[in-house]
């Protein structure tokens, strides 16, 4: 493991590494188009007299020949200052964040790059947000969680595709090596337990045997708490994204990671194998490609739980409105399944049972149960009933000399339905359909 100065030394030794030394260019791999930005990135930056990289996980992604939407750049001071005059140069959008000294700009074709001024930091304590100076190539790379993530390479034009390896990183991403850059990492910043966690499964990676004890050091110390929960739950949703969610989640559990949740939770996450292989499956309808599912593995991480510790759960991180009440109806899943998996069920039922289920909810319906009418029934719900509206409005009915009030509200429902099961389409046919509601709530009738 690198202590302090040595490993700054090394760093600083492979920098200058590259000015003298011919090496092999890794950005060849890439396609034209990002070839030729990162080209312009690297021209302007030299213009401007500065030092240009790409660095991080991009690199990473770049050496495994995988593919990543990411461009970071990191600038030798005043990353703002390039972003802008890239911006002006291409016609793109540039958003500033001046106390952080970095930048992200958008293409005019809607490519996003950001640019970060390098920079070096320090830990008041265990999980606090980093203190933050400028600093140098090597001090930014030394800020980083594994040494595979630690690389960068080189765009100036004198050194472009060169890649700044002080940390035997290369060596320990081909053979698929997790290892932290120092031994406080983990309870410096615990969110990355759950980096390490991804990564290793992502990438069917192992973590290095002493990274391997830190991080179980780590969580024995519940390191976690001392981190904003909303922080590291935004972490977790990283996992929750990730192709496979499961594998990380079963590794989690096995090294005691799931805890930070609640000290009650207990995770059954043989169900979830199911709940995967669903996902899997709907994912490939056209209608449900896009979607995002971290939520739907949440709700399925949360099914068995007691409802305590749900409504914990709910109160400790930050969820939207929409996100608390989808896991709040998720509980009651098992319910709607069975009201949906009857015989005979015309199309507004099938309405009244979902139309107030979040759309997270629906889906999570949709794939926690193999049932085909089930999934028939929801799918012409979002597809199709939802969207139903009346052409008449309370208005009409109040020229039909029906007072505002709950039975306008219920007449105005049973149309609706009468309209979903395909009872009746137009205008006229809702108005005859309304006089003939009429009889029924006499009571409210001028
Ligand atoms: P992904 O492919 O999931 O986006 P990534 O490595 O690109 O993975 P990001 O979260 O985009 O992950 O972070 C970009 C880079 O920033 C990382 O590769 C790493 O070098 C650095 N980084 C991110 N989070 C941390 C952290 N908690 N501690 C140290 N360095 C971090």
């Amino acid at each position: 493991m690198w202590t302090g100065k040595g490993l700054k030394r090394f760093i600083n030794s492979s920098i200058r590494a590259v000015e003298t030394r011919a090496m092999k260019n890794y950005l060849l791999n890439l396609d034209q188009k990002s070839l030729q930005t990162i080209r312009e990135i690297g021209e302007e930056a030299e213009r401007k007299k500065r030092s240009a990289y790409i660095v991080g996980g991009v690199v990473r992604d770049i050496i495994l020949k995988r593919k990543n939407l990411d461009l970071d750049i990191v600038v030798i001071a005043n990353a703002i200052g390039l972003a802008r005059d890239l911006a002006k140069k291409w016609n793109g959008k540039v958003t500033t964040y001046k106390e952080f000294g970095t930048a992200s700009l958008e293409t005019s074709e809607g490519f996003r790059i950001d640019f970060a001024t390098a920079r070096r930091e320090c830990y008041a304590h265990s999980g606090a947000l980093p203190h933050v100076q400028p600093g140098n190539l090597s001090e930014d790379l030394l800020r980083r969680d594994f040494t595979m993530n630690a690389m960068a390479i080189a765009i100036n034009p004198d050194c472009f595709g060169q890649l700044i390896d002080g940390l035997g990183s290369l060596t320990d991403l081909q053979k698929g090596v997790i290892k932290v850059l120092y031994d406080q990492s983990f309870m410096d910043d615990p969110t990355r337990i759950l980096r390490a966690v991804r990564f290793e499964q992502r990438f069917s990676f192992k973590m290095e045997e002493r990274t391997l004890s830190l991080l179980k050091a780590a969580l024995q110390k519940k390191a976690f708490l001392n981190v904003k929960p909303p922080r590291y739950f935004d972490e977790f949703k990283n996992i929750l994204h990730e192709e496979d969610p499961i594998k990380c989640l079963k590794r989690l559990h096995q090294l005691g990671g799931l805890g930070f949740l609640n000290p009650r939770f207990k995770a059954h996450l043989q169900d979830l194998n199911l709940l995967h292989q669903r996902i899997q499956e709907t994912r490939k309808h056209l209608f449900y490609r896009q979607k995002d599912w971290w939520l739907i593995y949440f709700m399925g991480l949360m099914a068995n739980a007691d409802c305590r510790v749900v409504d914990r759960v709910l109160t400790k991180f930050s969820f939207t409105k929409n996100e608390r009440v989808g896991i709040q109806q998720s509980l009651k899943a098992n319910e709607v399944i069975k009201k949906l998996s009857v015989r005979q069920l015309r199309p507004s039922q099938v309405y009244q049972a979902l139309r107030y289920l979040t759309g997270e909810m629906i889906l999570y319906l949709r794939v926690m149960t193999s049932t085909r009418i089930v999934h028939r029934r929801i799918d012409q719900f979002l597809i199709h009933s939802r969207y139903v509206k009346l052409y008449i409005n309370g208005e009409a009915l109040k020229q039909m000399g029906i007072v505002s009030g709950s039975s306008m509200g219920k007449i105005l429902e049973d149309i609706l339905c009468l309209k979903i099961d395909g009872k009746i389409s137009t205008r006229q046919e809702e108005l005859r359909a309304a006089s003939a509601c009429l009889g029924k709530f006499s009571g409210s009738i001028c």
